[in-house]
């Protein structure tokens, strides 16, 4: 029998949030859950919990410098990570941390096969730096998924495929020179859009060049627009033959999103999960990963991450 998509659900998954007035609010977890489970899919899915990352899980990815910083602003309590877009609280370090374990513990699980999939909704935090935080995200759980593949897995050759409205520079730049890291990522032209990044010119640099695809969109770009550069990302997945995918499905790049311009609908999001899907069973035995990313307009949240475990839930 067909094993079960996992879905992450917990308080400590909860709890990565800057409060009711930023947009990243904690609501975010419970307005995907609520959908999720009036979509009713039975033992499709089955609910896992959040699971704490360690300081050596963190240190695969990020440098020993920026994990201290963290660690000293939690203990404070107050004032911004960055420049002023990500807030420090109290034990922020332990909720940041927490959402990296999280995808650390859905990696785990499919590469053990007690998952088909598994999906982390509040996860994705494709801005952080190797030594910096940026964009409300604290540690790059994506980027510390990828090391942690090969560091525990032996698994190099990794597809990161990022539909989110933002440009996910986190791990464009911490891999630019990686040839094993098979970028693609379509997102709002940086030209109107945080964090600037993106251009389609960015394919990666010295051996890295040519594993990378930035397909930046006009505001306003639809279902239709995506829907054309869909086969260059598959084409550019299979010239390169990943062995696990990392999906960030970040609903930002739904029409109504408050701080975007994209127009797409869920069936972006529906159509690239089943897509990629189908690009998991023919390369890499299956493997793929879910991570929610942005998105904080609650309704385009709850429909599109739903249509994402809906597709990883399809039978074959
Ligand atoms: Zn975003």
């Amino acid at each position: 029998m067909r094993k079960p998509v996992y879905v992450y659900k917990g308080e400590a998954l909860a709890s990565y949030g800057f409060g009711d007035e930023h947009p990243f609010g904690s609501d975010r977890h419970a307005a995907f859950h609520d959908e999720l489970a009036a979509a009713d899919l039975g033992a499709a899915i089955q609910y896992a919990e959040p699971r704490r990352a360690s300081v050596d899980d963190l240190a695969l990815f990020h440098t020993p410098q920026y994990i201290d910083h963290v660690s000293r602003m939690s203990q404070e309590g107050t004032g911004f990570l960055d420049q002023g877009d990500t807030p420090a609280f109290p034990g922020i370090f332990d909720v940041a941390a927490d959402v990296v374990g999280t995808t650390l513990a859905a990696v785990d699980a499919v590469m053990a096969g007690d998952a088909s999939r598994a999906f982390v909704p509040i996860a994705g935090l494709h801005h952080a730096a190797r030594d910096r935080a940026a964009g409300f995200c604290v540690f790059n759980d994506c980027g510390i998924a990828i090391e942690y593949l090969r560091a525990r897995y032996g698994i190099r050759r990794i597809a990161y495929v990022d539909i989110d409205a933002h440009h996910g520079d986190g791990i464009y730049y911490g891999f630019e020179d990686d040839p094993d890291l098979i970028f693609a990522d379509v997102h709002e032209d940086g030209r109107y859009l945080y964090p600037g990044t993106g251009r389609a010119d960015e394919v990666g640099t010295g051996r890295a060049r040519g594993t990378k695809l930035n397909i930046p969109m006009p505001p306003g770009a639809t279902d239709e627009d995506f829907a054309a550069q869909l086969p260059r990302i598959e084409e550019h997945l299979s010239a390169l033959e990943p062995e696990f995918i990392i999906f960030q499905c970040g609903a930002d790049s739904l029409e109504g999103d408050p701080i975007t311009h994209l127009c797409y609908t869920e069936e972006t999001h529906a159509i690239t999960a089943t897509r990629l899907c189908a690009l998991a069973d023919r390369f890499c035995d299956g493997r793929i990963v879910g991570t929610g990313g942005g998105g904080y307009n609650r309704s385009n949240l709850a429909n599109a991450w739903t249509r994402v475990v809906r597709a990883f839930a399809a039978p074959d």
